[in-house]
C-alpha cells in the first residue's frame, strides 16, 4: 500500500498557499479531537484518569487548548512550557512537571502554580524542598534498570538510560518524602519511545502497579496515582499498523483488576502522551521548487529539515503525497531534498513517486509531533508557520513565519541597522 489518506484536497491547499506562503505546517482539529476522545473513552473505566499532552511534541497555545477542551491537561518540563500552560490557565493537578536535571528555580516556579512534580531523582528532594517546599502531592520516575521487555521482545535499555530513580532509591526517596510532608505519591516510568505494540502500556502497566503495590505494602504510603508516560508510536509508514487505543485501555484495565483487585488501592491513571496525541494531526505543505539530475534525481522543496528534523537526524521516514498526483503511477525515484548545506537533509531517500514538476504541492504526513517543535535556525533558515484547519474547513493561523527580523533579534545589542530591517 502506498496510499495514506488526508483531509484535504489539492484545491483546498492550493487556497490555504495564497494566504500563507509554503511552507507550514497545517493542523486537523478534527483529528486532534478525535484522538483525544478516543484516548479517555479507552480509560474510561478508570474515574481518575487524565491524560497530561506532552507540550513539547507540539507546544502552540492553541493546539493545547483544543486538547484542553477535550479534558487533557498539560505535561511540562522547562520554564517555557510551564509559561505556556499558565498563560492556558492550565495549572495545579492539570499540570504535570515531569522535568530532568531540573535548574532549581523551575521547580520554586512548578511549586508556584501547583503543579504535580514528577521527580527524576532521589538527590532531587532536597533540591525542591530548597525551592518552593515539597508538597502535599508528588510523584517519583521509576527506572527498574536491566533491559524492557514486552514477552520475548527487547523494547528498551532502561539500565543505560539518564532517567528515573533505582527501585532502592524509590523506597527510600518514598520514606523520606513521607517525612517532609508528603501524603499522597505517584509513581511514573516512561521506558519506550514511538512503541506502536498494543501491549507497550500493558506491560509497563504490571510493572509500575505492581511496584506501587510493593510500596504501599512496604511504607504504607497512599498511592494517588500511576502515570503510563509517554511513548506509543504512530504509523508513520502506509504499511504500519496503529495502536488500537480501546484494546490498549481494555488491557490496561484486566492488569489493574489482577493486581489491585484484593487491595484498597485504586490509584488514577495519568498518561503524558505527546506523539500519538498530535502527530497525526501535523502535515508540512512544502512546494518543488527544483528539479536535479546527477547521479541520482532529487526534488528541491522549499521546506528543509530546519522544520522538520526527523529525517535528517533519525532517518525517520515520513510519507510523502504530491497532491493531485494521488492516483498517478509511482513511477519515479526520488531524494526529495531541503536547502541546508547538509547531506543528511533529505525527506526521502530513493522514495517511489508520481513524476514531480516545479510548483508541485509536497504534504509531507504526521509532523504534528516533534515537527515544528524541534525546528531550528541553522544555516539561517526560519521556522514556519503553523495553521490550523479548522472542522468546518477554514484556516487559522495560529504561529507566524519567522522573519530574517526574528533571526537577528538576539544581535540587537550590536545595533547594526541593516540586521534590524525586513528587505
Ligand atoms: C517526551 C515525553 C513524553 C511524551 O512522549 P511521546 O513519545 O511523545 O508520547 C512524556 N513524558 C515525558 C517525561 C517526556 O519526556
Amino acid at each position: 500500500m502506498t496510499h495514506k489518506a488526508l483531509p484535504f484536497d489539492k484545491q483546498k491547499i492550493e487556497e490555504i498557499a495564497k494566504l500563507y506562503p509554503t511552507p507550514f505546517h497545517l493542523y486537523d482539529e478534527a483529528e486532534l479531537r478525535r484522538r483525544a476522545r478516543n484516548l479517555r473513552a479507552a480509560f474510561a473505566w478508570n474515574p481518575g484518569f487524565h491524560e497530561h499532552y506532552a507540550v513539547k511534541a507540539c507546544p502552540n497555545p492553541v493546539i493545547v487548548q483544543i486538547l484542553h477542551e477535550e479534558g487533557c491537561g498539560t505535561d511540562c518540563a522547562s520554564w517555557a512550557e510551564l509559561m505556556l500552560s499558565e498563560a492556558l490557565g492550565i495549572t495545579g493537578e492539570e499540570l504535570m512537571f515531569s522535568s530532568n536535571d531540573t535548574p532549581p528555580e523551575e521547580f520554586a516556579y512548578a511549586r508556584r502554580l501547583g503543579a504535580v512534580i514528577n521527580l527524576d531523582d532521589i538527590s532531587h528532594i532536597d533540591c525542591l524542598a530548597a525551592n518552593g517546599g515539597i508538597p502535599e502531592l508528588i510523584s517519583c520516575r521509576f527506572n527498574p534498570g536491566g533491559e524492557f521487555r514486552i514477552g520475548t521482545q527487547i523494547m528498551g535499555n532502561p539500565a543505560d538510560a539518564k532517567f528515573g530513580f533505582t527501585r532502592a532509591q524509590l523506597t527510600e526517596g518514598f520514606k523520606k518524602l513521607k517525612a517532609m510532608g508528603a501524603g499522597r505519591f505517584g509513581l511514573h516510568a516512561f521506558l519506550s519511545s514511538c512503541n506502536t505494540d498494543n501491549m507497550y502500556y500493558p506491560t509497563l502497566a504490571k510493572l509500575l502497579f505492581t511496584t506501587a503495590r510493593e510500596l504501599f505494602e512496604e511504607l504504607g504510603t497512599e498511592i494517588a496515582f500511576i502515570n503510563l508516560s509517554g511513548g506509543i508510536g504512530i504509523p508513520y509508514r502506509p504499511e504500519d499498523s496503529a495502536t488500537d487505543i480501546a484494546f490498549v485501555g481494555a488491557k490496561v484495565r484486566e492488569v489493574y483488576a489482577e493486581v489491585f483487585g484484593n487491595t484498597p488501592m485504586r490509584p488514577a491513571i495519568y498518561t503524558e502522551l505527546g506523539r500519538y496525541m498530535t502527530g497525526p494531526a501535523g502535515y508540512l505543505v512544502t512546494r518543488a521548487i527544483h528539479h536535479k539530475d546527477t547521479y541520482k534525481r532529487f526534488i528541491g522543496v522549499d521546506a528543509c529539515a530546519a522544520n522538520l528534523m526527523r529525517p535528517a537526524i533519525y532517518g525517520a521516514y515520513h510519507h510523502i503525497t504530491v497532491l493531485g498526483k494521488e492516483n498517478a503511477p509511482h513511477d519515479h525515484v526520488y531524494d526529495v531534498t531541503g536547502s541546508l548545506c547538509e547531506s543528511s537533509d533529505r525527506f526521502a531517500v530513493d522514495r517511489l513517486l508520481p513524476e514531480i514538476e516545479r510548483g508541485d504541492l509536497l504534504v509531507i504526513h504526521d509532523t504534528g509531533a516533534h515537527g515544528f517543535s524541534m525546528g531550528y535556525n541553522y544555516n539561517g533558515k526560519l521556522r514556519s508557520a503553523e495553521v490550523l484547519l479548522r472542522e468546518d474547513g477554514s484556516t487559522r493561523l495560529i504561529r507566524r513565519a519567522e522573519t530574517n527580523r526574528d533571526y537577528f533579534a538576539t544581535l540587537d545589542i550590536l545595533g547594526l541597522p541593516r540586521l534590524s530591517e525586513e528587505k
